[in-house]
């Protein structure tokens, strides 16, 4: 099994190489600032009382507060979130935003629970976190199978904590620092103080890279096959149907659909809505999730889990470029045979980008009381992802590196200049 935290510190190590990273902060990039693992006591709908295990890593905050997603799914393990959080430090350097790396996670498939289940656990999880994060402190958002409404449980925790902190101390509440409260979450619903554009950001990220390359590479109709088919995926084969591009396989949990000729990706959403679904529809052939990856497409993209692409598949991958809208689908292993046969992945850390810095965007909004339209919102987000891929790209050519090692390089340099932990 692929240790997700050991392959992140491969990919560190072979870019720290690269830029001679100094050692001290190298060290200090390989361990996390802080792990909290907590139990999340629930009371389920039959009286019983359950236990789930719970998470939040936060790896480092020189750039800013800890920012990362929460993740509910039953492989939620300590390592999974480490990765995810040191990830974060990465990806939030690439885009060159102001804030550090964090995740965190319950171990449950939330698919098993009922509503109530799903708001008490919510609830629960938030009150053990809210001592932890804060605005300025720790900022988590959604991640997979969680969503909006499940950041809310959580937020009205934190600020019920927040609330009887102030009353306890005597103090007088200000309207001002209540509202700041609503920052300590991002990817919330519009109407409790979301940003506009939130909800497609991660996809529309990987999508503006996809349209430079497509450009650059005079790729006419690419086609494309999306693993993954909820907020990063099923957004992303809505993008790339609309700008004409042929999807021609996605998948889910329960496996995928292909059809050489192109899929109806507003069928296959309508079905999806309507049965939780994509199988079903008529006519169009159902293949293994496994076959997905290795289908003869112009471009593949990876948008449900990590490790997908291993040292045992990546041989049969024939995509030309891959978009990791997943965080961690490639492993190392996977990453040296794609560069041998020439496939440019494009990594996670710059490919799904978008919803940390939308998340980032919500967030000053919080801080500032203002509200972006959704188009300055997505041009502010064009005008840094669009960048940071040429930069990348450049330097993977110039330095004859892949474009991971090379997202790394840009990111180590950063946080090089950031450290402020040890005299260096
Ligand atoms: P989601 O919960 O909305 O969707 C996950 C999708 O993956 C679903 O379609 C699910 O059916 C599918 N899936 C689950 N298990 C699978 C399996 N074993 N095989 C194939 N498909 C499977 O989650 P999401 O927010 O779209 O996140 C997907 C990936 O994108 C994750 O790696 C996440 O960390 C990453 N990501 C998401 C965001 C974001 O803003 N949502 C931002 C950055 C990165």
């Amino acid at each position: 099994m692929n240790n997700p935290f050991k392959n992140a510190i491969k990919q560190l190590e072979k870019a720290a190489q690269v830029i001679n990273l100094d050692n001290k902060v190298l060290a200090l990039l390989k361990t996390p600032d802080r792990i909290l693992q907590v139990k999340v006591p629930v009371k389920m709908d039959d009286g019983s009382l359950k236990i789930f295990e719970g998470y939040r890593v936060q790896h480092n905050n020189w750039a800013g507060p800890y920012k990362g997603g929460l993740r509910y799914y039953p492989t939620v393990d300590l390592d999974e979130v480490k990765a995810l959080a040191f990830w974060m430090t990465i990806k939030c350097a690439v885009a060159g935003i102001p804030m550090g790396g964090g995740k965190g996670g319950v171990t449950v498939n939330p698919k098993e629970l009922s509503e109530g289940e799903l708001e008490r656990l919510s609830r629960e999880f938030g009150k053990v976190l809210a001592p932890n994060i804060g605005p300025r402190v720790d900022v988590p958002a959604p991640d997979v199978y969680t969503n909006s409404k499940i950041m809310n449980w959580v937020k009205e925790s934190f600020i019920e904590y927040r609330k009887n902190i102030i009353k306890e101390s005597g103090c007088d509440l200000k309207e001002k620092q209540e509202k700041e409260f609503e920052a300590v979450i991002t990817g919330k619903a519009l109407d409790q103080g979301g940003s506009k554009g939130r909800d497609r950001a991660t996809a529309m990220g990987g999508f503006y890279i996809l349209q430079k390359i497509i450009e650059n590479q005079n790729l006419s109709v690419p086609t494309v096959a999306i693993q993954g088919f909820g907020n990063a995926g099923m957004t992303m084969a809505e993008l790339c149907s609309e700008a004409g591009y042929r999807v021609v396989a996605v998948s889910d949990s329960k496996g995928g659909i292909y059809n050489p000729e192109g899929l109806d990706i507003k069928k296959v959403v309508e079905q999806k809505k309507s049965t939780g679904g994509i199988k079903g529809i008529e006519g169009i052939k159902e293949i293994e999730n496994a076959e997905l990856l290795e289908l003869n497409v112009d471009v593949l993209v990876p948008a449900a889990l990590e490790n997908v692409i291993t040292g045992e598949n990546a041989e049969n991958v024939k995509a030309k470029y891959i978009i990791e809208l997943a965080n961690g689908p490639v492993t190392p292993e996977a990453d040296d045979i794609l560069a041998k046969n020439g496939v440019k992945s494009v990594p996670d850390v710059l490919a799904n980008g978008g919803g940390v810095t939308v998340s980032y965007f919500e967030w000053q909004q919080n801080l500032s009381g203002e509200s972006w339209t959704e188009e300055q919102v997505l041009n502010k987000l064009k005008e840094i992802i669009v960048p940071a891929f040429e930069t990348i790209w450049q330097l993977s050519i110039e330095k004859q590196i892949d474009l991971r090692t090379a997202a790394f390089a840009v990111a180590l340099e950063r946080l090089n200049k950031l450290c402020y932990t040890i005299d260096t």
